[in-house]
């Protein structure tokens, strides 16, 4: 399997390496969760792409699916916002540093992926939530009706739940109802359709 694979799984057992930067990252179309960073235009953005601003970019055929699921959301009145995507290796080493200074070891371990180890840093996953609840990444979100509308439509744009209910031991993610992730139209209808994670999946299409 290539890094650059739509496909790819990235979880504590398959880290990506430090190095790996997807080439083909564009400046988001959607709307984001106020904060206090200003967003980039597309052609600075090579310097801003290893810090906090990395956040506004995803691959370009990610960007692209995004930027149709929320146009979509927009026509049936939901209110969708973007709050993190990609996210570069460096990044995530310093919010892990972070937390460990602010938080300790137990709290940064069970929450916070070790650098390498967030499906952030393939710029397929997207962080999503709604005004209604602060704009927080928080599992009160499942309960909105925008993340009822999310989880029906975003695999009709080629992303999957990565991280669902009842599936933590799997993944060894807690369940994250805001974390979508880009695999493609086909991979996320049969994804869906069997519920089956991206762990299981590459369990069955690699083992012998
Ligand atoms: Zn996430």
């Amino acid at each position: 399997m290539h890094t650059s694979s739509y496909d790819i799984l990235v979880n504590k057992e398959y880290p990506l390496n430090c190095t790996y930067t997807p080439c083909d990252l564009v400046f988001l179309k959607i709307p984001f969760a106020p904060s206090y960073e200003k967003p980039v235009s597309g052609d600075v953005k090579e310097s801003l792409l290893s810090g906090q601003l990395g956040k506004y970019f995803l691959r370009r055929k990610a960007a692209e699916a995004v930027y149709h699921l929320f146009q979509r959301a927009l026509e049936q009145d939901i209110d969708l916002y973007g709050v993190s995507g990609y996210r570069s290796y460096e990044r995530q080493e310093q919010i892990f540093k972070e937390s460990l200074k602010k938080n300790g070891l137990a709290y940064t371990n069970q929450f916070i992926a070790l650098p390498g180890c967030s499906e952030h840093q393939t710029g397929l996953a997207l962080d999503v939530s709604a005004a209604c609840v602060g704009y927080e990444l928080e599992q009160s979100f499942s309960h909105t009706k925008e993340a009822h509308w999310l989880f029906q439509y975003a695999p009709l744009y080629g992303f999957i739940l990565r991280y669902p209910k009842n599936k933590e031991a799997i993944t060894g993610i807690a369940y994250e109802p805001w974390h979508i992730r880009y695999v493609t139209k086909p991979l996320a209808f049969y994804l869906t359709k069997t519920k089956m994670t991206l762990e299981e999946y590459h369990k069955l299409s690699f083992s012998p």
